[in-house]
């Protein structure tokens, strides 16, 4: 027997409509790449979305094609992605932080027809466009005011637009058909294509609105930082429509003054980054002395949040920290760290522990872990596993590898990660797979001893890597960079790890660098430290 319900196919577009009908006026404030501040809202969004998808049609875009995006967070982005969904194409963001031969080799390989670019990334297209095999053309997210002259044939998109209405339909789509896709930055061989469906997102943006994990409202107003080419821009672009909450689009600008005045000014509640970006704005409020009296919650994930920067948050200047955990192939969000009542009475240090903690998983997330073998290990809240997810915003291969299993035979994807879950639910992440120290057969979490490091008030930011060791295959290296003006001794770091740690996960050594290098979204690259430290032998 069927159930006698209608068939409502979940396409994205529909996110707009909604916002649109429900919630016409709300507003979509952008730093503009122009540099003024630009204001527009979801009834006009949707307008020149449609303008847009009808423009694109004219232009030859087709269904199943993709569109190469290279743009900061503005209503532009925006009406580009909700445009090419609309026709059954796909938004494909482009991370400008790589390195020109990753993006050359990220677009051909998902072979772009069109590339849609912020005024800022001109140098880089004109680098890179006599590489690429299938762009077919270049438009400027500008007007013919704005764009300078360059050497290749660059169309400014405003008056592109304007060659056509807003007479215009969304394509029936089927809510499985392709509506985006993001190239995870692969560490390890070449990047990767994770496509996803409108239903997937759909479907992400549903459960990540829901109280416990980012807990949208119409009241709220929301600043995504995190950029739509970083996973999925975490889902806000979808997310924030369809909660009816205003947006607030930070451009090009995402140093701590720009974002200060950002969040003041509009009067943000929640917004969303890697702690890289929070750390430079709490460094620009202690620097400056300014407060944060409008925003309510900030989402910290991509990489482990540390304590010193949540307890700022949320001890100086009143702000629920919200630790986030995903990946590009979960749409991003895996899971967050809220209050569940089983934790509510928790107060300072020990409220403190629990947010390093990831978090619990939304509905749409399956977690186990697992030893090497596959066997499942038990939430107990200290036995580390291999972290394994699935649900339907989850990918199930990657693009042209297609052949490739990437699932194991219960149909859960293999994170990467190394984590324990406690009784309730909370997960934590000790490590990746590939960064865990081994010794002596014991594993030692790097993540932690990176996160205790920097409870001392010279570091400014520290990590851990595993250097061979003749007795112990592998033992501990802190390195750090101290904050400006400081030297803090290695037997002053040691100290605060001490009776905080197993003896036995003391690092063997300290040694201070001025620079840790990162990836394209802000991670420690530990590939790099690792070759850096290639030489480096304990005495
Ligand atoms: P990229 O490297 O392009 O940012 P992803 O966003 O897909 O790619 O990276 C996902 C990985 O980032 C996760 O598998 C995990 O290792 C790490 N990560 C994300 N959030 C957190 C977090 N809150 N704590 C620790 N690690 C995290």
């Amino acid at each position: 027997m069927s159930g006698l319900m209608q068939d409502w196919s979940l396409t994205c577009t529909r996110i707009l409509d909604h916002a649109a009908r429900n919630h016409p006026d709300r507003e979509i404030v952008s730093r503009s790449v122009e540099g003024p501040i630009h204001r527009t809202t979801y009834k006009t969004l949707r307008t020149r979305s449609l303008q847009l998808a009808k423009r694109l049609q004219k232009a030859g875009i087709r269904e199943g094609d993709r569109v190469a995006t290279l743009a900061w967070n503005t209503w532009r982005h925006m009406e580009a992605w909700y445009g090419l969904m609309g026709i059954g194409a796909v938004y494909h963001t482009v991370n400008p932080r790589l390195f020109p031969d990753q993006i050359i080799w990220i677009i051909n390989h998902a072979e772009d027809r069109f590339l849609l670019v912020d005024l800022t990334f001109l140098p880089l297209v004109e680098k890179v466009l006599p590489h690429l095999t299938t762009i077919e053309q270049v438009i400027v997210l500008t007007d013919e005011e704005h764009l300078p002259a360059t050497g290749f044939d660059a169309v400014p998109y405003e008056e592109w637009l304007a060659e056509t209405d807003a007479d215009f339909a969304w394509a029936e789509l089927d809510e499985n058909a392709a509506a985006g896709m993001c190239y995870t930055s692969g560490t390890t061989g070449n990047p990767k294509g994770v496509v996803y469906s409108h239903r997937s997102n759909v479907l992400h943006a549903l459960t990540a609105a829901t109280p416990d994990m980012l807990g949208l409202s119409s009241r709220d107003r929301v600043m995504p930082v995190v950029p739509l080419f970083h996973a999925n821009g975490w889902s806000l672009a979808f997310s924030a429509p369809m909660a009816g909450a205003a947006l607030v689009m930070p451009g090009r600008r995402m140093d701590g003054e720009a974002l200060w005045e950002l969040l003041d000014a509009e009067k943000v509640s929640l917004t969303a980054a890697v702690p890289t970006i929070w750390l430079m704005l709490l460094q620009h409020l202690e620097a400056s002395g300014r407060k944060l009296p409008y925003l309510e919650r900030v989402v910290i994930g991509g990489s482990a949040c540390p304590r010193a920067i949540t307890k700022a948050f949320e001890e100086i200047y009143d702000v629920r920290v919200r630790h986030a955990w995903g990946m590009t192939e979960m749409s991003p969000l895996g899971s967050v760290c809220a209050t569940r009542p089983e934790v509510a009475d928790l107060q300072d240090e020990a409220l403190l522990d629990l947010q390093e903690k990831q978090g619990f998983a939304p509905f749409g997330v399956e977690m186990k872990i697992t030893d090497d073998e596959g066997k499942e290990r038990p939430w107990d809240g200290k036995t580390f596993g291999r972290l394994k997810v699935r649900g339907p915003a989850v990918a199930r291969t990657y693009f042209k590898e297609e052949d490739t299993p990437i699932l194991d035979e219960d149909g859960f994807f293999d994170t990467g990660d190394v984590a324990h879950i406690d009784p309730y639910g909370y997960m934590q992440i000790t490590d990746r797979a590939k960064d865990v120290i081994k010794s002596g057969g014991e594993w030692i979490s790097t993540i932690d001893l990176e996160n205790l490091a920097l409870l001392h008030p010279d570091v400014a930011e520290a990590a851990v890597i595993g250097v061979p060791h003749p007795k112990w295959d592998e033992r501990p290296l802190l390195v750090v960079v101290a904050k400006e003006g400081r030297t803090p001794t290695e037997e002053a770091i040691l100290q605060v790890l001490e009776g905080r740690i197993a003896s036995w996960w003391m690092p063997n050594a300290v040694v201070f660098v001025d620079e840790i290098p990162h990836t394209a979204t802000g991670k420690i690259k530990k590939t790099a430290l690792r070759e850096q430290f290639a030489d480096f032998r304990f005495s």
